[in-house]
């Protein structure tokens, strides 16, 4: 039998997974995956760690309906029955929120599960699908051990003044603070950045971590001192279905003056602003830079803009700038939008070598650049499995 640490990612729609071996610390997982379309129909796709698709009708007899529960209880019963012969000795999972509270990951009881559940309201489309899974986790296989690693986490090095919102010291005491987020993406670029990006792992950096959610990391000597997100995963770059940095006074103006209720608040900045709201077409930017209709390009616009001025703003955090690092589905797959971010970041020298950019080579910056500009595929997983292997060490 070879003992396993199992990772989970949970989402709305979809539970990304991944099977590491506990012993031996290889980087590769044997096994990765994802459930997706939960709620409607869901898909199982799983590739082994040499990359071959393992049993792509698995799970194939999924009721459309089937939640979380039923379907990690399936995904532990496939992975049971798997001929490599695992056995389970932890489950990590990422947890969107963890607060002021939790530096690190922590080893998830009764008690923590509840605390975590009173930071929901923090991160309404994403804390209670992490929970969801923990306790399907724990029902499908009472007494495995598992641990919460934190996007918020990371950020806790930053200094308050670049955590803290000009508002009553009152609130912010009472936890009213910028947490930041996509911190087991950045924990992962800044544990590559001394091998991948040498001349500037220890200087100043920006990565963008540009996906569905998209934020900027500024950091000094691979720790985060400033970030774009802030109390909740709304503020910061333009998203897929979030606006970021929005005027307050519209959220006032649209429940005062528009009638509109907080769920339709709700409603409208988790999911029918960002690109899908500005585009009035998709959400995915691969679908955005195929189409030639202005509003799919006003969109784009909107999202590079805001990135590079976001970007430009985080040079203050660091007093000035060496390396940017791009990752995620956008940032590392969409050389249009990495072109189109530093074109308007020249004046700051930043100067792309567009060939290297468009074939999608790992440093993209031309040689007379005086910032070094990398694209690193991010790897949240293996944060989560280091983690987990730290624990079960202890
Ligand atoms: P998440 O993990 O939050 O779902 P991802 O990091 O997978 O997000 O990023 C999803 C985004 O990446 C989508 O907007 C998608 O359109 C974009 N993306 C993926 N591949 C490409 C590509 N080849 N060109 C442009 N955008 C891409």
């Amino acid at each position: 039998m070879i003992d396993a640490i199992l990772t989970l990612n949970s989402g709305s729609s979809s539970i990304k997974f991944a099977l590491f071996e506990a012993d031996g610390g290889s980087d590769i997982p044997r096994i990765a995956g994802k459930i997706r379309g939960i709620g409607t129909q869901p898909v199982f796709v799983a590739v082994g760690a040499d990359g071959h698709l393992l049993a792509p009708d698995g799970l194939a007899r999924i009721d459309a309906g089937a939640g979380h529960d039923t379907l990690i209880g399936a995904l532990l019963g496939w992975i049971d029955n798997h001929d490599d012969g695992f056995r389970l000795v932890m489950a990590g999972h990422r947890v969107v929120h963890g607060g002021r509270t939790y530096m690190g990951p922590v080893e998830i009881n009764r008690d923590i599960v509840a605390d975590l559940a009173r930071l929901a309201p923090l991160a309404p489309m994403h804390q209670p699908h992490s929970l969801a899974a923990i306790k399907a986790m724990a029902a499908a296989s009472p007494g495995l051990r598992q641990i919460a690693c934190f996007d918020t986490s990371f950020h806790r090095t930053q200094p308050s003044v670049a955590q803290s919102f000009a508002l009553p010291r009152h609130l912010t005491e009472a936890g009213v603070l910028k947490y930041g987020f996509h911190g087991l993406s950045y924990e992962y670029i800044a544990s590559v950045l001394p091998e991948q990006m040498p001349t500037v792992a220890a200087g100043r950096v920006v990565v963008a971590h540009l996906g569905s959610g998209a934020s900027l990391c500024a950091m000094k000597d691979r720790c985060s001192v400033a970030t774009t997100m802030g109390f909740t995963a709304l503020d910061g770059l333009v998203m897929g279905r979030r606006p970021g940095r929005l005027d307050c006074g519209v959220v006032l103006y649209l429940l005062q003056d528009m009638g509109m209720s907080p769920a339709d608040v709700q409603h409208l900045l988790y999911r029918q602003s960002g690109l899908l709201g500005v585009s009035g077409i998709s959400n995915d930017m691969r679908v955005l830079l195929g189409s030639s209709d202005p509003a799919a390009r006003a969109a784009i616009d909107l999202f590079c803009y805001r990135a590079a001025s976001e970007l430009a703003g985080l040079c203050v955090a660091l007093g000035g700038l060496d390396g940017i690092v791009f990752t995620a589905g956008i940032g590392e797959n969409a050389p249009e939008i990495r072109k189109r971010i530093c074109s308007q970041l020249e004046w700051m020298g930043v100067v792309l070598d567009e060939t290297a950019n468009a074939a999608g080579e790992a440093r993209i910056s031309a040689v007379s650049s005086k910032v070094t500009v990398h694209v690193i595929a991010t790897n949240e997983e293996l944060v989560i499995a280091r983690a987990a292997r730290g624990a079960l060490n202890n």
